[in-house]
């Protein structure tokens, strides 16, 4: 599929069309926390950062939560807490330790897969391409490696993706050669949406992909992170410097407007995206409005703003 290219984006190869990159993270933009913040807090909760094992949330809806764990000599310790940040993603101890029942789950899975590789070569070319086999992507992680992603079936095996077949169906999704190199890493990562609501159980709060997850095109995973977790530090030194909790109160209800937004978003840039290209997914019909979907993006200039501003975080 041939589109123009977007002005940051270069020229595609030959029947490629570069869409976004999922490596471009943006962080929120706004003011620094406040001067005199909670110094003192952070240089506590950054000696006990690193190297734990064995962690365990208790009473999270108490007074007083505890976080038990190891230290690297093996001895255990427990840390009693006014408030506890479950920030350890989507297989962490922290929702686990929430009562069954207590959060609403909403999901979505998207009918497809993404087989990602890490392979240690320069990403060349770099960006994504829509071809009737499926989305194609390389993007450079530092001068000297490149993610992989290839759209692939929701029942595809690794058994099914040797490296010749990773590289030589990166050719023919680009049009054009992909540089090939060693493979360090190959793994299927389903595609999913999933919100946990509400975003925290009494003093425990969820951040990033504890509480939430995006399908990886939308690039959205670490700046959900990132803004969960400036929401609740803002929260937690209006409540230990102000006494007011009102923050921490809404804190939940905060991110899940934010997050709600970018998983509409999220959902919109993965299926147009997946679906412009193979029609054996959702059929012809489906195929030629996600071409045009994304065809509006580079063609229409209050298309193609809007999406810059969700691009970016800003909307
Ligand atoms: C293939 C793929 C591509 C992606 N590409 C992008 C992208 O381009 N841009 C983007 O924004 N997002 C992307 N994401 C999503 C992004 O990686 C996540 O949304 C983001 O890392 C979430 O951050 P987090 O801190 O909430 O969780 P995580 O990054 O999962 O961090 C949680 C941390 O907690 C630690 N932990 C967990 N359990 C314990 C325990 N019991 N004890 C101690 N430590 C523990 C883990 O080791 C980990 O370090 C992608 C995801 C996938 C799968």
């Amino acid at each position: 599929m041939s589109l123009p290219p977007r002005p940051d984006t270069g020229s595609p190869g030959p029947g490629a069309c570069p869409v976004v990159r999922p490596a471009d993270h943006t962080t929120p933009r706004r003011g620094p926390l406040r001067p005199g913040g909670p110094r003192s807090l952070a240089t506590r909760l950054l000696s006990y950062r690193y190297e734990a094992a064995d962690v365990a949330l208790d009473n999270p809806d108490g007074e007083h939560p505890t976080v038990g764990y190891r230290d690297p000599s093996g001895i255990p310790h427990t840390l009693t807490c006014d408030y506890s940040a479950g920030c350890d993603g989507d297989r962490g101890v922290s929702r686990a330790a929430v009562p069954a029942g207590a959060l609403t789950r909403y999901s979505h899975g998207y009918g497809y897969s993404w087989l990602s590789v890490l392979a240690r070569v320069p990403a060349a070319p770099s960006g994504m391409a829509i071809h009737p086999r499926g989305l194609a992507g390389v993007i450079p992680r530092g001068a000297h490696a490149s993610r992989l992603y290839l759209q692939c079936a929701a029942d595809d095996t690794l058994e099914q993706w040797p490296d010749g077949r990773v590289w030589s169906e990166l050719t023919a999704r680009f049009g054009t050669p992909v540089s090939s190199g060693p493979i360090a890493e190959k793994r299927l990562v389903p595609l999913r949406s999933v919100v946990y609501e509400p975003m925290r159980h009494g003093r425990l709060y969820l951040l990033g992909d504890a509480a939430h997850i995006v399908p990886p095109m939308s690039a959205k995973g670490i700046n959900l992170a990132l803004h969960d977790a400036e929401v609740f530090a803002r929260a937690l030194v209006r409540q230990a410097h102000d006494g007011d909790g009102a923050l921490l109160d809404a804190y939940s209800e905060t991110c899940l407007r934010h997050v709600w937004n970018y998983q509409a978003f999220a959902s919109w840039i993965t299926e147009i995206t997946h679906n412009a290209g193979d029609a054996s997914h959702e059929a012809e019909f489906r195929k030629q409005i996600a071409r045009a979907e994304l065809r509006r993006v580079f063609d229409s200039p209050a298309a193609n703003r809007l999406f810059g501003k969700l691009s970016a975080g800003v909307n």
